[in-house]
């Protein structure tokens, strides 16, 4: 097992084809939080009978909270699935104060290598408490009973790097950066996303390589991350095309494919290297087409040109290169004309 060094938010971690065979015989008494599918994959694999298997619910505060009070008592928590099986897990260990071992099924969201908990109170999510796993158990072959889209769609949190960055340079020359500007931690995020290009066939694959270039491209973004206190390099543009037609559509979005979308499209607004980026997300084989996600043409259109007005309402969020844009209808039909949409 490889012990981390540096500020990140793992503390021990375990990686190989089958490492998640027989983890239960070393955790004490422990319970599992996951959920239905990724229970049934590793059920018969960890070797152990756990005191208590607590399936997720909702994400909901008042109910996790109600399941926690009413588990058993326990050494460990081992959390086994997605983000909201492993967010639960992390929620339940910093409560309890206990060990937390968490076992990603899927790579689309990185909330293996975050801190806090992603908890719904009322429509909005928060993020509470903080763990650390000990060990990560990254199992390729579990990792790949995933669709195969839905783990190259990890790559999405990553690649945002290319067109955040950019905005955070752009905010600093503008004198408008929220953070003491760090032109180190921008050359680190940025060798991630030239790693992940150097691996661009093996991710494509879901080959071991491929995978653990996700998983590494997580874990050093937040050893950038954590210490500086917020996520710049990696959080921009990209993301707030992606909340403003989250409001506007009212519905989920696999992250990573939405945030490409964004990439694609604010790489282009920025003069940013657009066709290379877009190039890129297609050899790695990130989704990221309107008619991936069932996005019109008129909801598209009118996401690019209310997002101007959208970020200035919001006090929230940072300084991008859409705070000097000019989103014209014909940018706007130029920008998406080689894009695909349904029918
Ligand atoms: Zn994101």
């Amino acid at each position: 097992m490889l012990e981390l060094s540096g500020e990140t938010n793992v503390r021990s971690l375990r990686t190989g084809r089958g490492c998640l065979y027989g983890i239960g015989r070393e955790l004490g008494r422990f319970v599992v939080t996951t959920m239905e599918i990724p229970w049934q994959v590793t059920r018969d694999l960890i070797g152990a009978t756990p005191e208590a298997v607590i399936m997720v619910e909702n994400m909901e505060l008042d109910v996790i909270e109600r399941q926690i009070a009413e588990a058993p008592a326990c050494d460990t928590v081992l959390a086994i699935g997605g983000g909201q099986a492993i967010d639960l897990g992390k929620y339940f260990s910093w409560k309890r104060r206990i060990r937390l071992v968490t076992v990603p099924t899927i790579l689309s969201v990185d909330a293996f290598t975050t801190p806090a908990a992603g908890i719904r109170q009322g429509h909005r999510v928060v993020y509470l408490g903080s763990a650390t796993p000990d060990p990560l158990v990254i199992d390729y072959d579990v990792i790949r009973t995933a669709p195969p889209d839905l783990n190259i769609a990890g790559v999405g949190d990553l690649l945002s790097i290319h067109t955040a960055s950019f905005d955070w340079e752009f905010a600093e020359r503008a004198g408008h950066s929220e953070y003491p500007f760090s032109p180190e931690a921008i050359v680190a995020a940025r060798s991630i996303v030239t790693m992940l290009e150097e691996k661009a066939s093996d991710i494509r694959a879901c080959t071991d390589a491929g995978l653990q270039a996700i998983v590494d491209g997580c874990i050093k973004l937040n050893t950038i991350c954590l210490p500086a206190g917020h996520f710049r390099v990696e959080e921009g543009s990209e993301h707030y095309l992606f909340y403003e037609l989250e409001e506007r559509l009212q519905r989920p979005f696999t992250h990573g494919h939405i945030v490409g979308l964004g990439i694609r499209l604010m790489s282009r607004l920025q003069g940013n290297r657009a066709d290379e980026v877009a190039q890129f997300m297609d050899e790695v084989g990130l989704r990221h087409q309107p008619a991936d996600m069932a996005i019109s043409r008129a909801d598209l259109t009118a996401s690019l040109l209310n997002l101007r007005s959208y970020v200035e309402s919001r006090s929230d969020l940072w300084y991008t290169a859409v705070n000097q844009s000019r989103i014209t209808p014909e940018w706007v039909a130029e920008a998406i004309a080689d894009l695909h949409f349904e029918s």
